[in-house]
């Protein structure tokens, strides 16, 4: 019986109440660590917080966690693989249709699954070669441009995605020759083995070449849990958040 009406009494949605919820609690708790973190980072490299924006990565998490992070103000979600992020977005639409969300598509990304991401996706930050811009470009209606970041490889290679240095320019003029795209900027993962600080610096200044020729394109997404303070120390204005906010993600397999 009374469990049946713990939550009856105000009516309201149990994922805002942290008492009533601890997983939001967690949530919240972690919200205010990485803000903490960000804020911290921003007074040290004498940058407004303003300039700065936390994707919250929620792969792997479920529709709920989405919402719930929401109600917490953090209201920007990547995902990185279309077969769990579109129902998840349709998911998110169901269970609260007024929330304002801006959906970031952060993996590598097949040209069959552009004209899915087009649909429910507000950012792709991850487009490194004219195939998929060419997709994106058709999937998408003019009237509503997607916004493209160019995903950068900082160590040559480009098995895991991101494109080559030299070839950012060409790939931002495909772009900016498109009516359905937007070009937003840059966007890269530090390589594993490098000094986060070296590798965000060099996606700095492949950001201020490319500004000469696309001012609008003003968009740096660098950093993750572990190196989201060089990210902001280089100029960083996108920072992506998973395991710090959302905890480990389960293992695959
Ligand atoms: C998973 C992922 C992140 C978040 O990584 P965490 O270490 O969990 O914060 C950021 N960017 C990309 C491209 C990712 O795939």
């Amino acid at each position: 019986m009374s469990t049946a009406n713990a939550d009856s009494d105000s009516g309201s949605d149990p994922r805002s109440n942290p008492r009533r919820d601890p997983r939001s609690a967690e949530l919240a708790a972690n919200v205010a660590d990485v803000n903490e973190r960000i804020d911290r980072a921003c007074n040290a490299a004498g940058r407004s917080r303003d300039e700065l924006t936390l994707v919250a990565v929620t792969k792997t998490w479920p529709a709920d966690d989405v919402v719930r992070l929401a109600i917490l103000g953090v209201t920007d979600v990547g995902e990185n693989r279309d077969q769990e992020a579109a129902p998840k977005h349709d998911d998110v639409a169901l269970l609260d249709p007024s929330m304002q969300l801006r959906w970031h598509f952060i993996g590598q990304l097949q040209r069959n699954k552009a004209r899915s991401v087009a649909r429910y996706c507000d950012v792709v930050q991850s487009v490194d070669r004219e195939s998929l811009i060419a997709a994106l470009a058709t999937a998408r209606d003019p009237e509503v441009p997607l916004t493209v970041l160019l995903q950068v490889s900082l160590d040559g290679q480009t098995a895991r995605g991101g494109a080559l240095a030299d070839d950012i320019p060409s790939l931002a003029d495909a772009v900016e020759s498109t009516a359905s795209l937007r070009l937003g900027g840059v966007m890269a993962v530090a390589p594993l083995d490098a000094d986060p600080d070296e590798a965000f610096a060099r996606l700095w200044r492949i950001s201020e070449r490319l500004r000469i020729d696309h001012p609008i394109a003003t968009a740096v997404s660098a950093g993750m849990s572990g190196d989201l303070e060089a990210a902001i120390r280089q100029g960083a204005t996108h920072v992506r958040v998973g395991t710090s906010i959302l905890g480990h993600r389960p293992a695959f397999g």
